[in-house]
């Protein structure tokens, strides 16, 4: 429910006071975002008691101006891309009320790092075809098998997981999704060392993992209607972050047109042109998709957005290796980081141009989102499916 009395006045107003309160120069950080949290200014659209005062969504800009201003500290978003993105959404819509509470807060400070077990070596686009196994024993689950391209596995203390419960079904009925402690000793986190010479994600190997069924997430067999909230978060939170004019791939190829104008020639000019017009149009859709969020849960028009993106991106970062040349070709750093968060602009133009190829891929591969984008949004015919009707235990493999 939303609190239509709270207005942006209303909520400036309650900002101003907590920050009279906690003044962020004299209070420690995460005491800071704690109470941020308990004062309901973390996410302003969730319910009361859990970070939010059950206001439009629309707000939250009004709060996160205040404090900016004040000089507070953040909670590191990018750090916390999916506890924030994709597992706070989905625990909103089907936790049990024990544990919204004992999960949200620390995922929003940052204390609890989020990571996302869905992907394995024999499923990624058909996602539904996955056979890590989960067998009811007692008051637990027995989870074994192994999950591959996890990002920030090896600084996650909790995942999304999602696991086979019933083979004898087809496979979209036979899962059940999961919250699985990255801490426990079954759980084997190995590095995957990406093009980009860094290990962003691993392959997590599950092995006798006992999850208490308090750890279930919805009902049992219902994982794959789960799941479609994680992914249509995910395709929002991946390409439809809000960023100023200029804010994305694009401002960097820009600022090197202007610093740079031995570097320029009419083609590339004209490249340029294009390209900045298609990111601004992106970036407005962007905000458009925000303003739709306001009034429920995504649809299948994030997909849309998240194409712009990899697309662009794709694109922008080519542009800019062939703006500088030879020196566009350099890559400075092959050392093998295992950074803590995503960074889509960071570092240097070879950097961008490699970390960018992922872009298409995670998240959903655009050819994916295409079909996505044709079916639910255009209505498109549907792909013929044959495997719908079968139980996943009978599928070739
Ligand atoms: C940087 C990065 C981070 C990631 N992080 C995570 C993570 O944290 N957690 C997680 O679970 N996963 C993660 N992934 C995995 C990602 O979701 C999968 O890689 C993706 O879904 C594709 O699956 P796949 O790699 O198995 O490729 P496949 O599904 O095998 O696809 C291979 C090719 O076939 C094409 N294809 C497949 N099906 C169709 C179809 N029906 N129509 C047309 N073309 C098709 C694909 O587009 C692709 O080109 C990450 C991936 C990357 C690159």
């Amino acid at each position: 429910m939303t609190d239509s009395s709270l207005d942006a006045a209303a909520l400036r107003r309650r900002t101003r006071q907590f920050l009279a309160a906690h003044p962020p120069a004299a209070t420690d950080r995460l005491d800071f975002l704690r109470a941020r949290f308990d004062a309901g200014l973390a996410w302003v659209h969730y319910p009361e008691g859990l970070g939010g005062l059950g206001a439009p969504r629309s707000l939250q800009v009004v709060v996160d101006a205040e404090l900016q201003a004040a000089g507070a500290p953040d909670n590191d978003p990018r750090r916390i891309g999916i506890g924030l993105g994709m597992a706070a959404p989905t625990i909103l819509r089907y936790g049990t009320e024990e544990q919204k509470r004992r999960y949200l807060r620390p995922l929003w400070t940052g204390e609890e790092v989020w990571c996302q077990l869905f992907s394995e070596p024999g499923a990624g686009s058909d996602l539904a075809a996955l056979g890590t196994r989960a067998v009811r024993d007692g008051e637990d689950w027995v989870v074994n098998g192994q999950k591959v391209w996890t990002s920030s596995a090896h600084v996650a203390r909790w995942a999304i997981l999602i696991a086979r419960t019933d083979p004898d079904v087809p496979k979209h009925r036979g899962i059940t999704y999961f919250i699985c402690d990255m801490t426990d000793p079954g759980v084997e986190v190995r590095p995957l060392r990406q093009i980009t010479g860094e290990a962003e994600f691993n392959e997590v190997f599950l092995t006798d993992v006992r999850i208490p069924d308090t750890r279930r997430l919805g009902e049992v067999g219902d994982g794959w209607r789960v799941a479609q909230t994680t992914l249509m978060n995910e395709r929002v939170s991946i390409g439809g972050m809000a960023l100023p004019r200029e804010g994305g791939m694009i401002g960097k190829v820009a600022q090197t047109w202007r610093e740079r104008p031995e570097l320029r020639t009419h083609d590339l000019h004209q490249r340029l042109l294009k390209l900045w017009v298609e990111a601004e149009v992106a970036r407005l859709t962007g905000e458009r998709l925000r303003q739709q969020l306001v009034a429920g849960q995504p649809g299948p028009e994030g997909s849309g957005m998240k194409l712009a993106f990899a697309r662009l991106n794709q694109e922008i970062s080519g542009l800019e290796v062939e703006l500088r040349g030879a020196e566009g070709l350099l890559y400075d750093d092959w050392t093998m980081r295992r950074p803590e968060l995503v960074d889509f602009t960071g570092r240097d133009t070879g950097y961008r141009y490699l970390r960018a190829k992922g872009n298409s891929i995670e998240g959903g591969t655009s050819e994916v989102l295409l079909n996505i984008v044709a079916e639910r949004v255009l209505g498109l015919p549907a792909e013929p499916r044959t495997d719908k009707d079968v139980a996943w235990k009978d599928l070739a493999r």
